[in-house]
């Protein structure tokens, strides 16, 4: 890889993830940064990503896979994932994590826990009382 298609790369992983998650005052997630390493793709600081989501780092890990269509390995505090996914996708990966598990549909606020009703799990929203079926 050329120097100046590196530069091109680092630019991209800076870009922020959308304002609605990333300008939160009191919720900040930080902003992935990826690497293409050969044919794998490293996602260097999936811990500290997953560490600000109050989820279950296995079911973030899973999720990731499965959006991407690849299979991943864990390497410390990084997974490495097969195949040379673009930053873009793996932010969009991120983003959608969040939509579906973490924001409230109602507030937005990202204070949700889950929650067991019958054989249902409710995503419970701590801001406004909200709730709404997700999907383990
Ligand atoms: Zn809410």
């Amino acid at each position: 890889m050329g120097e100046f298609e590196y530069e091109a790369l680092l630019d991209r992983a800076r870009e922020n993830i959308p304002e609605d998650i990333s300008n939160r005052r009191r919720w900040r997630l930080p902003e992935p940064q990826i690497l293409i390493e050969g044919s794998n793709t490293i996602f260097q600081n999936f811990n500290a990503v997953v560490s600000m989501m109050d989820r279950d780092e296995n079911h973030v890990y899973q999720f990731i896979q499965n959006e991407l269509g690849t299979a991943a390995s864990r390497d410390g505090p990084r997974i490495r994932l097969k195949g040379r996914i673009p930053p873009k996708r793996i932010r969009k990966t991120i983003v959608n994590y969040v939509n579906t598990y973490i924001k409230c549909s109602q507030c937005s606020a990202p204070d949700t826990v889950f929650m067991k009703e019958d054989r249902t799990t409710l995503l419970k929203c701590q801001a406004c009382g909200a709730t709404r079926p997700v999907k383990l």
